[in-house]
């Protein structure tokens, strides 16, 4: 069933569902202000695979014939794309084992967005996204993002930018996130109106500290036990 949402969603958001009562059990669990470090992270590899069940649908599939033991000829199904991982230094890294089990094959282009102490702008830092995708290359490559929160939209604007200038496509870019606030996913939109959003849960708004509402605080500061 499609939630029912108070805003409109931005048509970048795909497929987007209420979470299961099993999602939601491990949705609360992030939530819950006192679980701590290790079930913390246990709920969000528990979580993992529902998402790329959602980001699958942001990918393609060929026919496959292929023999079973029981008949000579059955048509399966198989991934069309190549896949290459984008997590963004620390939350995305959260996410990536869980990624790299099904896109066992992908390569791994890990980037990093500081916030400038004096300017307070944020700015990419370290990135291992190849300085040039080939062409002929380009149509067929599907670039995840594993965002646990988008919140702002600001990082991710910058890591959107980054990958089209080094040559992915708008519209094969990927981003897959836990927990998401409105004005981000609006953010987004505007700007990359042709990009896949994949997401669990829209939460209600940002509060002034730019923090998810409900949420669940700051998923980096929880997930590597640094609060
Ligand atoms: N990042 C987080 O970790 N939490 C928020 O609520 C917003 C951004």
């Amino acid at each position: 069933m499609v939630e029912e949402c108070s805003q409109e969603l931005p048509a970048i958001v795909k497929g987007y569902q209420a979470p299961s009562k099993l999602e939601n059990a491990f949705l609360t669990l992030l939530r819950d202000k006192t679980t701590n470090t290790g079930s913390f992270r246990g709920a969000v590899e528990k979580l993992v695979p529902f998402l790329v069940d959602r980001v699958s649908e942001c990918l393609e599939y060929n026919d496959t014939v292929i023999q079973t033991p029981v008949v000579d000829a059955y048509v399966g199904t198989q991934l069309a794309n190549k896949i290459a991982l984008v997590p963004v230094l620390r939350s995305g890294e959260a996410l990536l084992a869980g990624f790299e089990k099904y896109f066992d094959q992908a390569p791994v282009w890990h980037v990093l967005v500081q916030r400038n102490e004096e300017t307070a702008k944020a700015r990419l830092i370290f990135s291992k996204v190849p300085a040039h995708i080939p062409e002929d290359r380009r149509e067929n490559l599907r670039v995840i993002i594993p965002e646990p929160m988008i919140a702002t939209g600001g990082s991710l604007t910058i890591v959107i930018e980054h990958l089209k200038e080094r040559g992915v496509l708008e519209k094969n870019i990927i981003v897959a996130s836990v927990v998401a606030a409105p004005e981000g996913l609006h953010r987004l939109a505007e700007q990359f109106p042709e990009i896949c959003v994949t997401v669990l849960k829209i939460d209600d708004n940002l509060n002034e500290q730019f923090y998810i509402v409900p949420g669940l605080g700051d998923f980096g500061d929880r997930y590597y036990g640094t609060h």
